[in-house]
Parts: C-alpha cells; sequence; structure tokens
C-alpha cells in the first residue's frame, strides 16, 4: 500500500525513465522538419556524416537524436511507416543495454532498425537474434531496403551455410540469425584451423527478439558440439529389457489413531518417482533385484556389488533407463518421428530436432521405443547461451512478456527491464478461469466456446501445452464437425502463413505456444499476403483485396476480435502471458480465458488440495465449472513455484558452467593468441623455462638438502622424456659448490643449444617457427578435448558423490581446477618434449604436421555436420559432403552399419549409389 503511495507521489523507477527517455523524443522530434525537407541523396549522406563525427571522437549517445530521426525520416520514405514515439522509447531502451517490454503487435521488428542502425555505424557489427531461421530471413529482408537505403549492409546467417557464405553475412554491417546459430558459430570459430577459417569478427552489440524465450526458456539447456564416439547400443538394449520387470513403489500408508492416513517411511516396490523433481530413486529392495537382473543377462558378475567404482557406468545407465519409462512419456516429453525420438520442449510446445537429452537419458529413450540407437557422443566443445551472450560488448532484448523474470535478467545478464507503453489503450478483456473436475468436461466447454465464438464471427486461437493436448482437442472438434488448423511449430513458415490469417471471420487455429510466434495477427486476416500470393497483381485487383479486407475488418471488430482460449496453465506464468497477448493489438478488442481440469499436469501436483476442497465443498455436478479469482490466485502460486524450481535448474546450470566457462575463455584466448601472432618463440622459450624448472623441482625439492636430491630420476627423465643425456651426477662430484639453480641453468643451456642447433640444420627459422604454432595448436586442441570429456565425467560422478554428504558444487570447482592445472602441464610438457625431440630431415616434413592437422581439423568439422544434419532431418547434404569412405580389407553388406561410424545403414551412408 505504501508502495503503491509512494509510486502516487514520486513515480515508479520505470515512470522515470520513460519520462527522461521523453525527453530524447522530443528532441530527436526537433530533427523532422529540416529532414524531410531533404533529398534522398542528402538523407542518404547523413551516414557517412555520422561516421565521420564518431571517427572525430562523438559518442553514439551524442548523435543518437540525430540519427533516429533519421531513420525515421528513412522509414517513411522507404517502408512508408513513421515511428511511432513508444517505438522511439523502446529504441533509445534498446540503445542503452537494457530490455524492452513492449506487447506483441507494437511491431518491436521495426523498433529493432534504430539501435541497429545507430550501433553499426561504429563498423563493428550488429547481431540481430531471432528464434528461426525463418524469422531471422523475414526481418532481415523486411527491414533490408531502410537499411540499404541508409548505406549499411545486412548479412543473413541461416543453419548448413558454408563458411564463406557465413564469413560474408558476418561481414555485413548489421547480421540477421538464429541465438543456436551465433553460438555454434562461436564455438566452432574456436576450433578453427586457422584465422582465415573463422567466420565471425568479434561480438559487439547483440539485439535479441523474444529475449525471454532465447535467455530463458532455452537456456535451461547447453549447446554442445560433438562427434560420435564407441558405440554402446547393446548395453542399452540390454538394460532396456530389465526395466519393465521393475514394479513401481508406493509409500506405504498407515492409519492413524483417528482414522486418517498418513505416509510411512515405507515403500513398496523396486523404485520410487518424484514427479515434482523428475527423479527416480531404486529402494533397497529393488537395488537387490537389479543386481539378479543383471547378473542374468550378464553385465554383472555374480555377487558384484552395482556400487562398486567399476560399476558407476552400469548404475549410470540403470538410472537413465528407469527415467526413461518412468518419467519420459511419449507424446508429451517427445514424439517418435521417422525413427528418431525427437525432444519437446515443455515450454513452447515445439519439436526439437537434433537436440539430445544427455546423461545417457535420450538412449535409454531410443532403446525404450526400439528404434535406432545414436551412439554416446563426445564433446567436442560446448557453451550455455548465458556465457555465450555475456561475451557482447553490450547486449539488450525485446519481448512481449519480460517483466515476471526481470529478477533473473537482472542478475544473470545485468540487464534492466523497462515496460514500454502501448501506442494505443489496451482493450482486451482476460477473463478468470474456469475449472472443471475432469478434462473430459473441459473439453466439451471448451468446444462448446468455440462453437460460441463463431456464431458471433469472431476467430479464435487456442494454445495448448503440448502437441499432444493440440492432437486431442483436435479430434473433439472434428467429431464437433468445426474447422479448424492445427499448428506444432514444426513448420515455421507454413506455419507463419496460417496464422497470419488466424484473425479471418470464424477461424480456429490450435497452436502450441512457440508456433507461428512473431507473426502478426491481423484481424479479418492478411490482405498483403492475399497479394502476396498474386504473381503481378493490377492496381485494381489490389484495391478489390483490400477493400474486401476493410469488410472483413470491421466484422471482426464488431464480433469482439480475436478470442484467445488456453487449455491449460502453464508452467510459467509468462507463457501464459503470451497466449494472451496474441490478442489485443495496436488497441483491437479481444478476449482470453482459460480453462483448466483438475487433471492437469499443473493441477494434480501443485494446486490440487485446496482447489479441490472447495470443488467437493460446492458439490459440482457433471459440466459444471467453478469460476473464482482465489483459484486464479491458487494457480498462480503453483506457477510461482514452479518458475522458482526452473529458476534453479537454470542458475545450477550456470554455476556449473560459469566453472567450465573460466577454463574455455583462458584457452580460447591461448588458442586465439597462438592463430594471430606469427611468432610465438618467446612463448616457447617461457613455457620451456616453466617445462625445466618443474622437472628439476621435481627431482630437487626447493630448500631441501642434497640427501634428498633424485638425481638419477632426473637423468633418467631428461633421457626419456627428451632424448637428452647430461651426466649430471658428473657435474656435482666434479663442483662441491654445485647447487639446484647451478643445474637449473645449466640444464635449461643445453635444451636451448640443441634448439639453437636444430635450427640452424634446418636452415630458415621461418620453418621452426611455423612448427612451433602447428604443435601449439594441436596439442592444445587434442589436450582440451580430453578435458572437455573429463569435466563431463566429473560432472555427472559428482552428483553420485552427493550421498557422501558433500557439497556437490564445491567438490565439483575444486577438481575442476586441479583438472585444468593438470591440463595446463599437460600442455606445456607435451609442446616442448615434442619440440625437443623432433628430428627435421626436410622442411616438407613441417607442412606434414600442417596437413595432418587440417585433415584433423576438415574431420572435426565433418563430424559435427553430419550430427548438425540430423538436426535438419535432411540426410541428403552431410552424405554428399563426406569424402567417399576406403572399405579396408572386409566387405560390408549393404544393411549391415556404416563402417564411418554415423550409426547408419551402409546402404544409406557411404554405401550410397550415387
Ligand atoms: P511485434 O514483433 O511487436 O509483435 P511486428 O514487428 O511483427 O510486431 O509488427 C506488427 C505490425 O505492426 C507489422 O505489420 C508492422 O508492419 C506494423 N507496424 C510496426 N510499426 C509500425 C508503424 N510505425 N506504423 C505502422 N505500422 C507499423
Ligand atoms: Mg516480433
Amino acid at each position: 500500500m505504501f508502495a503503491g503511495m509512494f509510486r502516487a507521489i514520486f513515480g515508479s523507477k520505470n515512470d522515470r525513465e520513460l519520462r527522461r527517455m521523453s525527453k530524447v523524443v522530443k528532441h530527436i522530434l526537433e530533427f523532422e522538419e529540416g529532414l524531410s525537407q531533404l533529398s534522398d541523396a542528402d538523407l542518404q549522406a547523413k551516414t557517412p556524416a555520422f561516421k565521420e563525427r564518431l571517427s572525430q571522437g562523438a559518442t553514439l549517445d551524442e548523435i543518437l537524436p540525430e540519427a533516429y530521426a533519421t531513420v525515421r525520416e528513412a522509414g517513411k520514405r522507404v517502408l512508408g511507416m513513421r515511428h511511432f514515439d513508444c517505438q522511439m522509447i523502446g529504441g533509445i531502451t534498446l540503445h542503452q543495454g537494457r530490455i524492452g517490454e513492449m506487447r506483441t503487435g507494437e511491431g518491436k521488428t521495426y523498433v529493432a532498425t534504430l539501435p541497429v542502425y545507430l550501433n553499426a555505424l561504429s563498423g563493428l557489427g550488429v547481431h540481430v537474434v531471432t528464434v528461426n531461421d525463418y524469422l531471422a530471413e523475414r526481418d532481415a529482408n523486411w527491414m533490408r531496403p531502410l537499411y540499404e537505403f541508409l548505406g549499411l549492409s545486412v548479412g543473413i546467417i541461416q543453419s548448413g551455410q558454408n563458411r564463406d557464405v557465413k564469413r560474408l553475412a558476418y561481414a555485413a554491417d548489421i547480421t540477421y540469425g538464429t541465438n543456436n546459430e551465433y553460438g555454434f558459430d562461436f564455438l566452432r570459430d574456436n576450433m578453427a584451423f586457422s584465422l582465415e577459417d573463422k567466420v565471425q569478427r568479434g561480438l559487439n552489440y547483440a539485439l535479441v527478439d523474444e529475449v525471454d524465450s532465447i535467455l530463458i526458456d532455452e537456456a535451461r539447456t547447453p549447446l554442445i558440439i560433438s562427434g560420435p564416439s564407441e558405440d554402446s547400443s547393446e548395453l542399452y538394449k540390454k538394460i532396456n529389457t530389465i526395466i519393465p520387470k521393475l514394479k513401481r513403489g508406493e509409500v506405504v500408508q498407515e492409519k492413524l489413531p483417528g482414522g486418517a492416513l498418513a505416509d510411512t517411511d515405507e515403500v513398496d516396490g523396486d523404485y520410487t518417482v518424484d514427479e515434482k523433481n523428475r527423479a527416480v530413486e531404486l529402494t533397497e529392495q529393488g537395488h537387490e533385484f537389479v543386481e539378479q537382473l543383471l547378473a542374468e543377462v550378464g553385465l554383472l558378475a555374480e555377487g558384484d556389488s552395482l556400487y562398486a567404482t567399476g560399476n558407476l557406468i552400469l548404475l549410470h545407465h540403470v538410472h537413465a533407463a528407469l527415467k526413461a519409462h518412468a518419467i519420459f512419456v511419449r507424446n508429451v516429453d517427445y514424439i517418435v518421428q521417422g525413427g528418431e525420438v525427437v525432444i519437446v520442449d515443455e515450454h513452447t510446445g515445439r519439436t526439437m530436432p537434433g537436440r539430445r537429452w544427455s546423461d545417457g537419458i535420450h538412449q535409454a529413450v531410443e532403446a525404450k521405443e526400439h528404434v535406432p540407437i545414436h551412439s554416446e557422443n563426445q564433446t567436442l566443445a560446448s557453451t550455455t547461451f548465458q556465457n555465450y551472450f555475456r561475451l557482447y560488448a553490450k547486449l539488450c532484448g525485446m519481448t512481449g512478456t519480460a517483466d515476471t523474470e526481470a529478477f533473473e535478467f537482472r542478475q544473470i545478464y545485468g540487464l534492466d527491464v523497462v515496460v514500454i507503453p502501448t501506442n494505443k489503450p489496451l482493450a482486451r478483456t482476460d477473463h478468470n478461469d474456469v475449472i472443471y473436475m475432469t478434462e473430459e468436461e473441459k473439453f466439451e466447454a471448451i468446444v462448446e466456446e468455440i462453437k460460441a465464438c463463431q456464431e458471433k464471427g469472431a476467430p479464435v486461437l487456442v494454445g495448448t501445452a503440448s502437441i499432444e493436448s493440440s492432437e486431442r482437442l483436435a479430434i473433439h472438434l472434428q467429431k464437433a464437425k468445426i474447422q479448424h488448423s492445427v499448428l506444432n511449430a514444426k513448420f515455421h513458415e507454413m506455419e507463419a502463413e496460417i496464422i497470419a490469417q488466424a484473425g479471418k471471420t470464424g477461424a480456429v487455429t490450435i497452436a502450441t505456444n512457440m508456433a507461428g510466434r512473431g507473426t502478426d495477427i491481423v484481424l479479418g486476416g492478411n490482405w498483403q499476403s492475399e497479394v502476396a500470393k498474386l504473381k503481378e497483381p493490377s492496381d485494381e485487383q489490389v484495391q478489390t483485396i483490400k477493400s474486401d479486407w476493410e469488410g472483413r475488418h470491421q466484422k471482426v471488430l464488431e464480433a469482439g476480435g480475436l478470442q484467445i482460449i488456453g487449455t491449460e496453465r502453464h508452467e510459467s506464468r509468462r507463457i501464459d502471458n503470451q497466449l494472451r497477448g496474441r490478442s489485443g493489438r495496436q488497441g483491437d478488442p479481444g478476449s482470453s480465458r482459460f480453462f483448466l481440469s483438475m487433471e492437469d499436469g499443473l493441477m494434480r501436483i501443485f494446486a490440487s488440495d485446496r482447489v479441490k476442497g472447495m470443488m467437493q465443498t460446492l458439490g459440482m455436478q457433471h459440466g459444471e465449472a467453478i469460476e473464482h479469482g482465489l483459484v486464479t490466485k491458487s494457480i498462480a502460486n503453483a506457477q510461482k513455484k514452479v518458475e522458482g524450481r526452473n529458476f534453479d535448474i537454470r542458475k545450477s546450470l550456470l554455476e556449473y558452467d560459469d566453472v567450465a566457462n573460466d577454463q574455455r575463455k583462458a584457452i580460447y584466448e591461448q588458442r586465439n593468441f597462438v592463430l594471430e601472432t606469427e611468432d610465438i618463440s618467446e612463448t616457447i622459450e617461457a613455457i620451456r623455462e616453466d617445462v625445466v624448472g618443474s622437472l628439476i623441482s621435481d627431482h630437487i625439492p626447493p630448500q631441501s638438502i642434497p640427501e634428498q636430491w633424485d638425481i638419477a630420476g632426473l637423468e633418467q627423465a631428461l633421457t626419456g622424456e627428451f632424448r637428452i643425456t647430461l651426466p649430471i651426477q658428473q657435474w656435482l662430484d666434479d663442483d662441491k659448490r654445485l647447487h639446484e639453480e647451478g643445474i637449473r641453468e645449466r640444464v635449461l643451456q643445453t635444451f636451448v643449444d640443441k634448439y639453437k642447433e636444430k635450427e640452424q640444420l634446418v636452415g630458415d627459422p621461418k620453418i621452426i617457427r611455423q612448427l612451433e604454432k602447428q604443435f601449439m595448436l594441436q596439442t592444445l586442441d587434442r589436450l582440451w578435448k580430453e578435458h572437455l570429456a573429463s569435466m563431463d565425467h566429473l560432472r555427472q560422478g559428482i552428483h553420485l558423490r552427493g550421498y557422501a554428504a558433500r557439497n556437490p558444487k564445491q567438490e565439483y570447482k575444486r577438481e575442476a581446477f586441479e583438472l585444468f592445472q593438470a591440463l595446463l602441464d599437460n600442455i606445456k610438457m607435451d609442446v616442448i618434449r615434442v619440440l625437443t625431440t623432433i628430428e627435421i630431415r626436410q622442411p616438407e616434413e613441417v607442412q606434414a604436421v600442417e596437413e595432418a592437422r587440417r585433415a584433423e581439423a576438415e574431420k572435426q568439422v565433418m563430424e559435427f555436420n553430419h550430427s548438425e544434419s540430423q538436426e535438419d532431418t535432411d540426410e541428403g547434404d552431410a552424405d554428399a559432403a563426406a569424402e567417399p569412405y576406403q572399405r579396408a580389407g572386409k566387405k560390408v553388406g549393404r544393411n549391415e552399419k556404416c563402417p564411418c561410424g554415423s550409426g547408419k545403414k551402409y546402404k544409406h551412408c557411404h554405401g550410397q549409389v550415387a
């Protein structure tokens, strides 16, 4: 209450921000008159003039008002739209590196042109980030005429493009692409063979559209580039056969003296399932039973324990298989399509081809569904979106729904949220939820509601939480003979087309959350896209379509606008708001209502007791519903709980990745230094000193007495590792005063001399410099990959250690640090060892090293494309790109697995008849 009073007197922080920005908007306005008098050529000359001012030391902030006014003027001429004042405020917010919350239909695509233009003037590049390839292309091409008019170039990143195309797109002043593609390109660049192979050129300014989806929903899983490793599909299959023999446990209840039932600690069964946390646990009894079953299929020796250190992997597999059966539900968590298990995003209902669950879960689900099991992949590079996007010098974003997540944006990304007022007041009515006992009743009610809307002539958009419920509803509508379209976010372009027409009278569209997102629903349908369908429309035809549309538009307005029906509350309030936001754009009328049942997932797990109590007290009949603010409130509370839990998951992922991130930064920095530097001989010298130093310390501990020295060991190590034989004992015998420091100097000198000798032998010092670079990169890449595997194992193992009551995160940090220390030592040691021992007879041999590294690099990229092409479910490309596979010895049968390790049949892979 007090907060409310203060706000009334002083205005909220948001109001103050808005007021401050309004002053800038006025300033922008002052330029309009003058700019509108300019010829096109003079207006276009503004761009080089701004660049000149920047090079003279002006800041972007200083030129912002005139630059924004210039974009506005150019926009009027090129695209026929004048940026609204509230769009200007949005544009200022974005330039300041904040998040602008602007409702659906406020024209965010157009808002983006303002900060994008301004920030592109620096020449350092601007990345616009969209949620899918279709939107990247659509938005880039939509805004391109404006940018090009102003003399800036536009590039588009799409998945599957080759490196040269990508490099050009990144070289443009402004680049449009998806979050995935930017992230993967970043990782790929850090595996690049040479500087010239990189595609990105620095991370300057990123503007993220639908920023909540990208930085929050998608941030729960990391980006991973991986290559196939050994095949353990037999193991998965065997374990899969034993899981159905286990019995799901129920908590044993006991009768209390008063007659009520209470849970005991006892469980009857082999395993328990915790639905809230999506966890499974074997009971003591189940544990023994599993050991017995494993022994029967020959996976465990008789009498051996599943918890023995040697069996940790087996235990891990059992857990994965158990989860696959008990927690992962077909058509909810995933679908099976073309022999593949495809993940369905729980937030958006979108399928995510190519994404795989980690920790062996995906393979376990594949075993459960009896589809081919893809071999486990080895991580080659990985990062999280959090850590990728934090690399940009400036980051900003826009979306219709950010405010509920303002805390997370602030904490994780350092981004403030500014809520920007709409251009016209909102005229949508959001009704209270109605709640039914059963799903069946709920669906019946929804069908009735849809019929009623159709009678009014209003279009309906029905939002569902999963593909499964979309399909169930579709069946109900078919029975009721109601025409409808179903969108599952599978075919972005086609679905965008359908959703663009979802505002027509009587249209009924069922969509999962992300389906058609980013496409405007215009009441009465989209007449521009009707025009676009004609090959060469005459002015007359355009006029007819337009006036026809005006009639339809009017009718839909009278019918109350777009009606939103939610079939289920989503786990997060933000996503419900996105659904609602589809209606009521630019002051249009509209309404929204959610239909719920006690059988919905969210209700069952979180909100049941209280609401059920209410329903029972009311003594509800079949088909009756309650509609009460209290229900809406208790659902919001349940959602808050889930949101909190999901935040914790993301935070935990980030905490783990932060450790990896520091390491990744250090290694990438080192790698870039080597790539960029012609002559790294100084670095090599420093490393050599380090390596020799620690070798000596290993055998002559600092500040120790000669009795503790292991001179024989030192001599041996020098010969064994470096092929350098030195009579150190002799030195000591000859010179009684020789101490540790003296030995160090003499040994080091020998290394240096031998190296010089080698250099002279080769003749051209350039060759040695090249060799140093090649070995450094080769060693770095090889050991880094191995390190990533160790980190993966550490991370998976650390949870099993949680039982020992240690803090797993602390443990992880400590061990990760030790692993990294060892990695650095190993890199140094390996590089020096190779450079010291290698014999170079001919300069061509150096060339050979480089070629070997290139071959390795190319093979790696190929493996990556392989897994990426599965992502596209488009097999053709990768196969065409693959080198012909040379058969060694035995002939491979056409139906056997291809020996290249792809997991496909030979006839579909390298045995394909071209
Ligand atoms: P959002 O992403 O905010 O939901 P869009 O960028 O898809 O909105 O734009 C919605 C519609 O608004 C588009 O059809 C666009 O052409 C229109 N629009 C945007 N800005 C303006 C403007 N200043 N004047 C007129 N129409 C505009
Ligand atoms: Mg948009």
